[in-house]
C-alpha cells in the first residue's frame, strides 16, 4: 500500500462507528432506527411503523412496509452518515426470530446501545444481549426510550442498570418531569435544558429549543429544581462520564427520549460520533492484533439462505476488519486456503439489493451465494489472517430429529452435518438415543423451523422434531463426561465435532447433582 492508501484507510475506519441496539421486543428499535435515519435525512418522514397492530415478525408485514417507505428497517445493517461519520447498524434479530444468530452478530459490532423501556425496565432478552457484550467487552450506551409516557423513575431506572448489569451509569442528560410529563432534557453537568417542540407523531425531527440557567426556573419550576438536583446527586457520587471506564466496558452513558416523537435522538447521534468507539484494530488467531490501515482482511459473522426462495441463494456478511473492500478482488479463504473471486458483492437493503463497489473497516459486505464460506470464516488479501472462530452459544432449546422416510437416512444426516458447520443449528449425540436419532439445540425456537425448511427444499428430506425436556446445556471439560453418566437428570451428548455437553431438564436438577457432586464443575463459565 502507498502511503496515501495508508492513510485514507486510516481515515475511512476512524470515520466508522459500527453498532448493534440491544432490547427485549417492543422496547423501540425499529422506532429508534427510523428516528436516526430520519435524522441523517435518508428518509424524509417517519411514522409508518409507529402503532402498526400485529406488525411483529411477521415477514409479509416487512415487505409491505419495506414497499410502503422504500427502504427496510429489518434490513441486515443500515449505514448512514450523522456529522461526517458513517454509522453502520447492523441488526440483532428479535421477537420470533431469536437465535443463535442474534448473538453472532455483536461479534461485529464495536460498540451497542442498549434500549430500555422507561416503564419496564431491564427485560430479559435485554439481559442475554448485555451478558454477551459483557463477554466480549463491547462498551453499551444506554438509552432510556418511551419517556413520553408514564414509567419508572428515572432515579430508579439508573438504580436497576447498576445492580443488575454491574456497569457504572453516567448520564449525560438528565430528564426534565417524570416519565408521562416529559418538559425537556437537561445536559448534565451545565444545567442548561433543551425543549422539544412535539411533531404529530414524531413524523419530522422535533424542533429544540435550548433555554439557559437563568430562564428555565422561570419556564419549568419545580421540575428544573428537581432535575438539576438529581443530576448533581448523582455527579456528587461519582457518575460522570469517563471514557476510559466506558470503552472498557465498565460504565455506560445514559440518554433519555422518545423514539416515537424523536426526542434525545440527535443527542444519541451525537454520542456515538463523539464518544462510541471507531473501527479499530482486530486480534487474530495468533494473538497479533491486525492494523486497520493495511491488505484488506475481513470474517462472516452470519450466513442467511433462502432469502431468495427461487434461488436458494445464500449470503455471507463479512465485516470488514483491515484495508479497502473493492468488488470483484480476489481474496484468499483463510479457511480452506482458496481464491475467492467477490463478483458478487452486495448491500443488502431488505429485499433490495444494491451492487456495492467499494467497503472500509467496520462496514459490512454481503457475498452472494458464497456457499464455501461459513460463520466464523476470514477472507484475506496479502499478508495472511485469521480471526478467531465465533463463539457457539448455550443452547435452551432441544429437540430430537429424525428422517420422517426412514429411507432418507443418507441425505438427512448429510443435511444435519452441512447446517451444524454452519452454525444454523447445533447438532448433539447421544450414546443411549444414537446418531441415528440426533438430539438439535438452539438458541431460539425458530431455528428449528429454518432447519426443518432447509432439509426439505436442500436435502428433499422431511424432518420430523420432537421436543425434549432439557432447557439447559453445558459444555463439559474433558474427562467429566464418564463421571456424569449414569447420574438421574442429566444426559451426556457428544458434539460430532468433537466435545461433551450435558443436559439438564431444569435449574433444580443441575443444583442437585452439583450438590451431589461437588467435584464436577458445573458452573457457569465466564466466557462461552
Ligand atoms: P421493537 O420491537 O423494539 O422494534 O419496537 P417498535 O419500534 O416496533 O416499537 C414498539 C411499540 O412501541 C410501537 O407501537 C411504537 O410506536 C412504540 N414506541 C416506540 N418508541 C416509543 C416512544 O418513545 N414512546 C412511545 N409512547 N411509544 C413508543
Amino acid at each position: 500500500m502507498t502511503e496515501a492508501d495508508n492513510l485514507l484507510v486510516l481515515d475511512q475506519a476512524m470515520r466508522r462507528r459500527t453498532i448493534a441496539v440491544i432490547s427485549h421486543p417492543d422496547a423501540g428499535k425499529s422506532t429508534l432506527t427510523e428516528a436516526m435515519l430520519l435524522h441523517a435525512h435518508r428518509i424524509s418522514e417517519a411514522g409508518a411503523v409507529n402503532g402498526k397492530p400485529g406488525r411483529r415478525g411477521t415477514v409479509s408485514d416487512w415487505m409491505a412496509m419495506e414497499q410502503e417507505r422504500g427502504i427496510s428497517i429489518s434490513s441486515a445493517v443500515v449505514q448512514f452518515e450523522h456529522r461526517g461519520t458513517i454509522i453502520n447498524v447492523v441488526d440483532t434479530p428479535g421477537h420470533a426470530d431469536f437465535s443463535e444468530d442474534t448473538y453472532r452478530v455483536l461479534s461485529a459490532v464495536d460498540s451497542a446501545i442498549m434500549l430500555i423501556d422507561a416503564a419496564k425496565g431491564l427485560e430479559e432478552q435485554t439481559m442475554k444481549l448485555f451478558a454477551v457484550c459483557a463477554m466480549r467487552g463491547i462498551p453499551l450506551i444506554t438509552l432510556i426510550n418511551k419517556w413520553d409516557r408514564p414509567g419508572l423513575s428515572a432515579l430508579n431506572l439508573l438504580d436497576e442498570i447498576e445492580t443488575r448489569t454491574g456497569l457504572l451509569p453516567t448520564p449525560m442528560v438528565w430528564p426534565v418531569g417524570a416519565a408521562g410529563e416529559f418538559r425537556g432534557l437537561l445536559t448534565s453537568g451545565i444545567d442548561q435544558v433543551t425543549t422539544y417542540q412535539h411533531t404529530v407523531g414524531g413524523s419530522t425531527i422535533a424542533q429544540e429549543t435550548p433555554i439557559r440557567p437563568e430562564d428555565a426556573t422561570q419556564a419549568l419550576g419545580q421540575d428544573y429544581a428537581t432535575a438539576v438536583e438529581e443530576d448533581a446527586l448523582l455527579a456528587a457520587t461519582g457518575r460522570t462520564h469517563d471514557t476510559a471506564l466506558f470503552l472498557a466496558g465498565q460504565s455506560t452513558p445514559v440518554f433519555f427520549g422518545s423514539a416515537v416523537r424523536n426526542i434525545g435522538v440527535r443527542t444519541l447521534l451525537d454520542a456515538l460520533v463523539s464518544y462510541a468507539p471507531p473501527a479499530a484494530a482486530r486480534v487474530m488467531t495468533d494473538a497479533r492484533a491486525r492494523p486497520v490501515n493495511t491488505d484488506f482482511s475481513g470474517y462472516v459473522f452470519k450466513v442467511q439462505s433462502g432469502m431468495d426462495t427461487a434461488h436458494h441463494d445464500r449470503v455471507a456478511y463479512v465485516r470488514v476488519c483491515s484495508g479497502q473492500f473493492q468488488r470483484g478482488m480476489i481474496l484468499t479463504h483463510a479457511q480452506t486456503g482458496r481464491p475467492f473471486v467477490t463478483k458478487y458483492a452486495q448491500h443488502v437493503v431488505g429485499r433490495e439489493r444494491h451492487t456495492l463497489d467499494t467497503a472500509w473497516p467496520g462496514d459490512v459486505v454481503g457475498l452472494v451465494n458464497a456457499s464455501s464460506l461459513r460463520p466464523g470464516d476470514t477472507l484475506y488479501a496479502g499478508e495472511p489472517a485469521e480471526y478467531p472462530p465465533l463463539p457457539r452459544f448455550r443452547p435452551e432449546h432441544f429437540s430430537y430429529a429424525q428422517p420422517a422416510d426412514t429411507s432418507k437416512h443418507k441425505q438427512f444426516r448429510r443435511g444435519l452435518e452441512q447446517l451444524n458447520g454452519e452454525g444454523v443449528i447445533q447438532v448433539l449425540i447421544s450414546p443411549n438415543v444414537g446418531a441415528h436419532r440426533p438430539l438439535l439445540a438452539a438458541v431460539g425456537p425458530m431455528q428449528f423451523e429454518v432447519v426443518a425448511a432447509r432439509m426439505q427444499a436442500e436435502f428433499h428430506t422431511d424432518v420430523t422434531l420432537e421436543p425434549t425436556r432439557f432447557t439447559i446445556a453445558r459444555d463439559l471439560a474433558p474427562g467429566i463426561a464418564p463421571l456424569l453418566n449414569g447420574l438421574r437428570g442429566v444426559e451426556v451428548t457428544t458434539r460430532p465435532e468433537g466435545g461433551d455437553v450435558a443436559l439438564f431438564e431444569d435449574r433444580r436438577s443441575l443444583a442437585a447433582i452439583e450438590r451431589a457432586h461437588p467435584e464436577l464443575d458445573l458452573a457457569e463459565p465466564a466466557h462461552q
